[in-house]
Order: structure tokens, then C-alpha cells, then sequence
């Protein structure tokens, strides 16, 4: 929620100046409006220390891949600086539905019944409505989560019809040893035939190409706080 009162920035850390810089440059290239494109800066294994001075420069978009570090480190971060937006980008687990609803902004892994299950539930009860984002597995990994592509239709229905969830958008990981652009292309392809308008693809390495191809969330960790 934007806040009325104006906020003081620092200037931005390295790493995140030049990630806007290539996230710009992206848009201007591709013809894609930069207030489009969400920069989530993935900030998991690093603690305030490190996310302190990400929010000074005025970056309000944060990720996590895991419930119970998120748990540890957000809540104090949150009660301290209105506004901020956090983004649940890893595996969740059906017990952690719970806590994933309370804390987080945005749920980027919902991939079986399960979850659809228990999300709906904690949706239900305590009132609060995450984004939701479907995971696509596009390179068919056995070891990684996600609704295999062929797949991702029926679970879209289901996800809207049989447990009455919002999809806000896709989610994917291209495979590390190949060229990512392939897989944002078959997410964007599998987004638009079921009229969904948000995608969550590109990290790091290829969030540029992932701009090309209709990202509207970029999940950037190691080129802003370093490595882990
Ligand atoms: C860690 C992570 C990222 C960020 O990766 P970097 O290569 O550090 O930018 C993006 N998405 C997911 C799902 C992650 O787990």
C-alpha cells in the first residue's frame, strides 16, 4: 500500500543499481514498461544486516524461499517499515500453509492439490488473499517442484474451479544447463491460453531475457546482495 508520507531513500547498494540499470535498459529494449516489471529482491540466507540498507534505498518488494526463515526475520523487518511486500518463491509444504497465508504477500509454488487444499482453507479463515502463482516445471525436472506443462491446464481449472483460488500468474525455473529462453517462452505461451497476466520467471542470470519474454516478476538474490 503506498504510504502518503514521502520516502527518505539512500543511495541504492551497488548491486541493486545495477540491476535497475539492466532491468530498465531490458524494458526500453523489449518495448516493456518498466512499472510492469516487479523487481522481488530474493533476499534468503541474508539477514537485516544485509536486507537494511536494500530498504533504505527504497526497495519495498522482498523474497524468501523458506516459511521458517522468512518467520525468523520479517515480521520485526515489516513492523518496522509499513509497506513492505514479501514474496514466498520456494516449495511450500501443506503444514506451513498456515504461516505462508499469515506472513507473506504472494505465494509463487502452488503445485498440487494439497496445497490448493490447505490454501484455500487458510485463505477461508483468516481473510487475507496472497497472490498466487501456479509453478510450471518447464524443463520436466524429476528433482523440482512444479506442474509438469502438459499438466498446467487441468490444474489452472482446478485451482479456480474445485478450490475457488485466485491465479494471479505462472512461475518458473528454467533448467540451469540450458538456454532459459525456451522455458519463459512456454510459460508465457501456457499464462496467456488460460488468461493469466502475471509471470513470475527470471533470477540473476537471465532476469534481462526473462523481460523479453513477458516477465512481469523478476526474482533477482545473488546480483543484489552477493553471493551466498
Ligand atoms: C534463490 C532463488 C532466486 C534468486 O536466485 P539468484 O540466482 O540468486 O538471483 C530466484 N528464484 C528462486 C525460486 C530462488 O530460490
Amino acid at each position: 500500500m503506498a504510504s502518503e508520507t514521502p520516502v527518505v531513500t539512500a543511495p541504492l547498494p551497488s548491486g541493486l543499481a545495477a540491476v535497475e540499470q539492466e532491468i530498465a535498459r531490458a524494458c526500453k529494449e523489449h518495448g516493456r514498461d518498466r512499472a510492469a516489471v516487479t523487481l522481488i529482491a530474493v533476499s534468503k540466507t541474508f539477514g537485516a544486516d544485509a536486507i537494511l540498507p536494500v530498504i533504505a534505498s527504497g526497495q519495498r518488494v522482498f523474497g524468501e524461499n523458506r516459511v521458517q526463515e522468512a518467520k525468523a526475520k520479517w515480521p520485526a523487518l515489516i513492523a518496522a517499515h509499513p509497506g513492505l511486500v514479501l514474496h514466498l518463491i520456494g516449495p511450500l509444504q501443506s503444514n506451513k500453509a498456515k504461516e505462508a497465508v499469515a506472513l507473506f504477500d504472494a505465494i509463487h509454488s502452488v503445485d498440487r492439490p494439497s496445497i490448493c487444499e490447505a490454501l484455500a482453507k487458510e485463505i477461508r479463515s483468516q481473510g487475507r488473499h496472497p497472490q498466487l502463482f501456479v509453478q510450471v516445471n518447464t524443463g520436466e525436472e524429476p528433482q523440482k517442484a512444479g506442474v509438469a506443462p502438459q499438466e498446467a491446464d487441468a490444474f489452472i481449472a482446478a485451482c479456480r474451479d474445485k478450490y475457488g483460488l485466485d491465479i494471479a500468474g505462472l512461475m518458473c525455473i528454467p533448467p540451469v544447463d540450458q538456454a532459459a529462453a525456451p522455458h519463459f517462452a512456454l510459460a508465457a505461451k501456457i499464462a496467456a491460453r488460460n488468461g493469466l497476466k502475471n509471470l513470475s520467471m527470471g533470477m540473476s542470470a537471465d532476469f534481462a531475457t526473462a523481460i523479453q519474454f513477458g516477465a512481469t516478476h523478476v526474482r533477482v538474490g545473488s546480483a543484489i546482495f552477493g553471493h551466498r
